[in-house]
């Protein structure tokens, strides 16, 4: 099977010679550690400084990885990537905002994402971030069961109403929505919430489906906790997978104040946890269905396998793959070539705001071993078969 992903004709046939070009010579850049360093320094002083920058990161890394600056801005990506069979997912990908009213902001953006599900078969669901609905300290104090003032009473039960705002528009529209995980210490009250929602609007079928980080090696018994609950209360979970974004910040924190991590001790750990979890999940898909987000072949090929083994169609909607815009586009288009459901995270925003979206990709594209290297060796394939 080593073959399935290696299609690269398939894996590039939306990009122009000149795009596939700007991709490689981007990941050369992106596979020096020092130069990924001294260019994020450089970019966040520029950004700061107000210098004209805008155009030269939209050239280079913000065209690679984003689809845009608007939710229309990206509607052109979306099509073309549907001509290949891939759909989309709208990721409004501003960090760090943390005012009552760009929380509302959110609200009315996510809302308008639904609307956009709904009308367009290529955007099979919405998407958001749980700190983009409410401020991270309180998720944290909620999560440790700290009294609250009455005014942080008051503003949590503002987070819980814009949760139940997105969710009751997606049930009513009969639309999926996926809602991201993030650090560990403010996940705990996240889940509280994303666990109401299900209870709440996955009585038929998942609307609402949480994020399962399978670095973290209490997960898997979560996940089982969560099953036992969905069962006796009569709801279905939707689950998205990852292995985890944030392992370098969870591993320093619990150093620093002395806790043990909850981040498994190896990547191999981490393999054989969410290895386990796959198994489980796809024993299970009467009651739980999977949206697997990973750039992991082997992890994707374990799905599949199971897949094959129990006759479960291709595009049965139970299972959806999803990858990264402007990664492992080799796993993508050849899912979407054998006809499996396959979306790809578009993240879009203003250029300035996703900056610490663009600096995750490209510290994630240097320190995951293996993986620039991979994408590199598919691109030089291309080339070389284009004869550029
Ligand atoms: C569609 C999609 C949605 C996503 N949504 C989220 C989200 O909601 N929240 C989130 O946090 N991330 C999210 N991510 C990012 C995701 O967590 C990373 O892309 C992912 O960790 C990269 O791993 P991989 O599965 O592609 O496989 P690999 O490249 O095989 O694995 C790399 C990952 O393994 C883990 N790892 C590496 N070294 C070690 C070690 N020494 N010990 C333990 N573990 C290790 C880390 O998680 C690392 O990122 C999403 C990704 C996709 C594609």
């Amino acid at each position: 099977m080593k073959n399935f992903f290696d299609n690269t004709e398939i894996a590039f046939q939306l990009k122009s010679d000149s795009e596939l070009e700007r991709a490689y010579f981007l990941f050369k850049m992106i596979a020096h550690q020092p130069l990924v360093r001294i260019g994020t320094a450089v970019t966040n002083f520029a950004i700061k400084a107000h210098l004209p920058v805008d155009g030269l990161i939209r050239a280079t890394v913000f065209d690679h990885f984003c689809g845009g600056v608007s939710e229309l801005d990206c509607m052109k990506t979306v099509d073309a990537l549907y001509t290949a069979g891939v759909c989309s997912v709208l990721d409004y990908s501003v960090e760090g905002k943390e005012t009552e009213e760009q929380f509302d902001a959110v609200v009315a953006r996510t809302l308008k994402l639904i609307d956009f599900v709904n009308e367009k078969e290529a955007i099979p669901y919405a998407v958001f971030k749980p700190t983009a609905m409410g401020r991270f300290d309180l998720y944290v104090k909620v999560g440790t069961g700290e009294k609250l003032t009455s005014e942080e009473k008051e503003e949590w039960e503002r987070i819980v109403f814009r949760f139940d705002t997105v969710c009751k528009k997606a049930y009513e529209l009969n639309v999926a929505l996926l809602i991201d995980a993030e650090e560990s210490w403010m996940q705990i009250a996240a889940d509280d919430i994303v666990e109401e929602m299900m209870r709440k609007y996955n009585k038929e079928k998942p609307v609402v489906y949480n994020t399962l980080q399978l670095y973290r090696w209490d997960r898997l018994d979560y996940l089982k906790e969560l099953h036992k609950r969905a069962k006796e209360e009569g709801y279905i979970i939707g689950m998205k997978f990852v292995r985890g974004a944030y392992m370098e910040k969870e591993n320093d924190r619990a150093e620093e104040m002395g806790y043990a991590t909850p981040i498994c001790a190896s990547k191999k750990e981490t393999d054989d946890n969410f290895n386990n979890a796959v198994h489980y999940i796809m024993e299970h898909l009467d009651t739980m269905h999977l949206f697997l987000g990973t750039h992991n072949e082997d992890s994707t090929m374990l799905v599949l396998n199971i897949m094959e083994e129990k006759g479960i169609a291709k595009n049965d909607s139970r299972v959806w793959f999803g990858q990264l815009y402007g990664m492992s586009d080799h796993i993508s288009y050849n899912l979407a070539h054998k006809a499996y459901n396959v979306a790809k995270y578009l993240p879009f925003g203003p250029v300035r705001d996703v900056m610490p979206y663009l600096i995750r990709r490209a510290e994630e594209n240097t320190s995951v071993a293996g993986q620039t290297t991979r994408e590199l060796s598919l691109l030089s394939a291309e080339r070389k078969r284009r004869k550029l």
